[in-house]
């Protein structure tokens, strides 16, 4: 048991992301791990935050989809968690997987976090935010639905930057840590969510871009892309993304160690191939590219890039077509943890 729950938070860990570009959604990890009525287990376990996790996976039809947790500072030492829990939290927190709040309360945060970023928000609450999804027990795990929310909250106030601006910079925190998106609610300023201490301005942000590994019409992976980090792609690259553990035997043969170089440039995502066998770019309007070594192509929103057949690239939000179902997701590393589903 134990081991399956350790299964089940490093599945959940792979899909923790500060980066607002790659997340799919924002949550509360305090307020989901005491949702007992998704379940009927323990009152607080942090494992049913993985089920919540799965849920956005089939919500968004992407099985790599990342989220942007928040955490209460106090759950990283509750005496209602087991010691394994709050360990790992920590470690989340300590290597930036998670955003640690220390005087703000995460609904609130939430709120902000959404006007910031504009990604949806997945709470059992009613949270003035344009886009909320609410985790219901469903068949055999849990469901999203859609909330519609109120009016979004205007944080904009005359004389004062609107909050997307502060997605322009890089912040850092006096101590140390880079700070993706800054608490502004508390003082206006931007500040560290965790430390409370004002942000540091470390120079303009680069427009990044989130490329989606699918293999099989099962999303793997997601990246970001942006000018000062290009990124290769292949079975197995000195550095960048490796995908040989997806492939199978045929794909194995077919995919070189480094098959993809993707960047960012003014005209958006480029593709220039790397590899022995060659790259097809599927555009959009049914024509395709076929590309040799060093041969680049500018990869439009809506294309796909395939690297062999069904080992395929695309923007996020894009799905290939052909796909097959999206794969099982966190719950599947420890079948033995069983949802005990309320009787209807
Ligand atoms: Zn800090």
């Amino acid at each position: 048991m134990r081991f399956e729950i350790s299964k089940v938070l490093d599945a959940i860990e792979h899909r923790l992301s500060m980066d607002p570009v790659l997340a799919g959604a924002i949550l509360d990890i305090g307020e989901l791990l005491r949702a007992q009525e998704l379940d009927g287990g323990r009152p607080l376990y942090l494992p049913r935050v993985g089920t919540v996790i799965d849920a956005l996976a089939v919500k968004l039809d992407d099985a790599a989809v990342p989220v942007y947790a928040v955490a209460e500072r106090g759950l990283l030492s509750s005496l209602e968690l087991t010691s394994n829990e709050k360990m790992v939290l920590r470690r989340w927190a300590d290597d930036g997987l998670i955003e640690v709040l220390s005087d703000v309360e995460p609904g609130r945060r939430l709120i902000e976090l959404h006007a910031i970023t504009g990604l949806p928000v997945v709470s059992r609450n009613p949270l003035p935010v344009a886009m909320a999804y609410a985790p219901v027990p469903g068949i055999g795990g849990v469901a999203l639905i859609d909330r519609q929310g109120a009016a979004p909250v205007r944080a904009d106030r005359p004389g004062v930057v609107p909050p997307q601006a502060v997605l322009a910079r890089r912040w850092r925190c006096p101590e140390g840590e880079p700070v993706p998106v800054p608490l502004l609610l508390t003082t206006g300023h931007p500040t560290c969510p965790r430390h409370g201490q004002p942000l540091g301005d470390d120079g303009a942000r680069p427009q990044a871009m989130a490329v989606t590994v699918w293999v099989k019409g099962a999303a793997k992976t997601r990246f970001p892309v942006d000018p000062l980090r290009p990124v290769v792609v292949g079975r197995a690259p000195a550095q960048g993304v490796m995908l040989g553990p997806w492939l199978d035997e045929e794909a194995l043969q077919w995919v070189s160690r480094a098959h993809v170089e993707l960047s960012a440039g003014p005209d958006g995502l480029v593709v220039r191939d790397l590899s022995t066998n060659g790259t097809v770019v599927q555009k959009s309007n049914g024509q395709k590219a076929e590309l040799s070594r060093d041969q680049t192509a500018v990869v439009g929103e809506q294309d796909v890039v395939e690297l062999h057949q069904g080992v395929e690239l695309a923007r996020a939000g894009r799905r290939p077509a052909k796909a097959a179902p999206a794969s099982s997701g966190i719950m599947a590393e420890a079948p033995t943890i069983a949802l005990r589903l309320p009787r209807p």
